[in-house]
């Protein structure tokens, strides 16, 4: 039987992007080799045999975590939850819950467009990454997003400094250049490192940034980190 490796299924009030402030069931797949340094969630970068659940038991959490099925908004994300070693798992979980009439928000890396999955879904976050990340997302991949999934996806930065914010504003001006304009929500996160004070003075300075430059984008903090704390898990 094919198994989903799981970091942890719960219900949380989702803290970011255009969704914040909806409560959901977050099924966090455990494995990622993507290394962003300013990873939050580095206990799901490991591939470990022992988180291995079948579908049946992913189904039936979701199910629980939801009041029994009454919360039936459910978000997908990880760890790396399109790395290809878990495509073939997450694909059969969201044919099965969109069987049941769930509502299913993907968190993408940005790294990959995975169409078999990306055509099932409601929605897809996509990240765009920023210098301080380590990461690179090919830009022809938000081009591609437009292309194919208009209206169902938003793109998400993390911004940790000046230079964070000059790479999305041009990365945005080069999509403009190319006739895409903004046809989407861009949302800049105001980046809030683990086991770090409440960033007033970034998170001023993101606002300002963009309100500078034309108010392009939309700038949404982590709320679930301003209520718990930003080491809090599964909130
Ligand atoms: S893709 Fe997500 S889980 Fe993976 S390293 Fe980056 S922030 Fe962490």
């Amino acid at each position: 039987m094919a198994k989903h490796l799981i970091n942890s299924i719960y219900r949380a009030t989702e803290g970011e992007g255009v969704f914040v402030g909806r409560p959901q069931i977050f099924v966090r797949y455990q494995g990622c080799n993507i290394g962003c340094l300013n990873c939050d969630s580095k206990d799901t970068w490991d591939f470990s045999p022992e988180s291995a659940q079948d579908l049946e038991s992913v189904l039936a959490q979701v199910h629980t975590e939801g009041f029994n099925g009454a919360i039936k908004n459910v978000s997908i994300t990880g760890g790396d939850p399109l790395h290809p070693s878990h495509v073939p798992h997450v694909l059969s979980l969201v044919k099965a819950l969109k069987e049941k009439g769930y509502y299913l928000n993907l968190e993408a890396a940005g790294t990959r467009v995975v169409d078999e999955i990306f055509d099932l879904v409601d929605y897809i976050s996509f990240d765009f990454k920023t210098p301080s990340t380590g990461v690179k997302t090919p830009l022809k991949n938000i081009s591609k997003m437009i292309a194919q999934y208009p209206g169902k996806f938003q793109v998400k930065s993390v911004i940790a400094d000046n230079r964070d914010f000059t790479a999305t504003l041009e990365a945005f001006k080069t999509l403009e250049a190319e006739g895409h304009g903004m046809p989407f929500p861009w949302v800049l996160t105001p980046c809030y490192n683990t086991e770090e004070e409440f960033p007033m003075e970034r998170f001023v300075s993101v606002m300002k940034w963009n309100e500078e430059n034309g108010g392009l984008f939309r700038v949404i903090g982590q709320q679930h980190k301003w209520i718990f704390g930003p080491d809090k898990k599964q909130v």
